[in-house]
């Protein structure tokens, strides 16, 4: 099986294990895949400027506007390239933009000015807290009800398709990490009626959707998203799909990515890696697989 993962973050994140570029290139090659993105965290809400409008370069912050560090960024993917050609390792220049409203422009300008491969958009934040993450959700969490969580996530999830910026939607319904544990399991069926005009938007656009492991690691029992939804995108016509384990550290690289890629194979849906931001299907053809 040639194996992808397009959801990595190295020690650019500031919330991830810093490991290096370089160190998840020879994991990489140790584990079989043929191809890797690096998906560096983008938050770039102003309210939470002093939270998160961060990455780390060298161990030190760097606020994300400081372009110094898509500089370094993007010379070290460069290096690896150079390095990993040998092992046949393909190395693909990508981002993970955390979607807030009304920041388009912003986020144009990062985007547009440095050569990337892939840009993943993600919905990290309600109400400027991160539903995502252990410590801040609970503030979130604690005066929500199942509709304000419905409202909330998908009108901003409807705003970030719209603004055409990302290639691809990443862990769809992240709002059930934590939801789940709020609001209890009809969590799982606040999608419904909501969320299929996003997805025919997302085809409508090409814009492609992830399987996203990082769920299994947290204990939940489908990948982001679920089948249910995976089957409602499918219907709506997405054809684009990308696997991503969501590595925040090195054992966690093409983590379950195995049974991702087979149930991509049960629908009969195509993996895809993007190169200049285009999406192609990979392998190239079945012949290769
Ligand atoms: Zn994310
Ligand atoms: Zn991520």
């Amino acid at each position: 099986m040639k194996k992808t993962d397009y959801h990595i973050h190295p020690n650019y994140s500031i919330d991830a294990v810093p490991f290096s570029i370089q160190a998840y290139c020879t994991k990489a090659v140790k584990l079989k895949l043929e191809e890797i993105c690096f998906t560096t965290h983008v938050e770039i809400d102003p309210v939470r400027r002093e939270l998160d409008n961060f990455v780390a370069v060298n161990g030190e912050r760097l606020s994300v506007w400081d372009f110094t560090w898509l500089d370094c960024y993007f010379t070290e993917l460069a290096q690896a390239q150079e390095r990993f050609k040998g092992a046949k390792l393909r190395i693909k220049a990508g981002l993970e933009v955390g979607y807030c409203p009304g920041q388009e422009k912003a986020i144009e300008r990062i985007v547009n000015n440095y050569p990337f491969d892939f840009v993943l958009g993600a919905i990290h934040c309600l109400n400027h807290i991160s539903i995502s993450s252990k410590q801040e959700s609970p503030l979130y969490f604690q005066d929500c009800t199942l509709n304000n969580l419905r409202r909330d996530y998908f009108s901003t999830l409807q705003a970030a398709v719209e603004s055409d910026l990302f290639d691809c939607i990443a862990h769809l319904d992240l709002y059930r990490r934590y939801g789940l544990i709020h609001l209890g399991p009809e969590v799982m069926t606040i999608h419904r009626e909501m969320i299929e005009p996003i997805l025919s938007r997302m085809a409508k656009q090409g814009m492609g959707l992830e399987i996203n492991t990082s769920s299994y690691r947290r204990g939940l029992k489908e990948f982001h998203p679920t089948k249910e939804i995976l089957r409602l995108a499918v219907q709506a016509g997405i054809s684009v799909f990308t696997v991503g384990s969501d590595a925040h550290t090195l054992c966690e690289l093409g983590d379950n990515i195995e049974a991702a890629l087979l149930l991509l194979k049960e629908y009969n849906l195509n993996n895809h890696i993007f190169t200049q931001r285009q999406a192609h299907v990979f392998p190239f053809s079945a012949a290769n697989s």
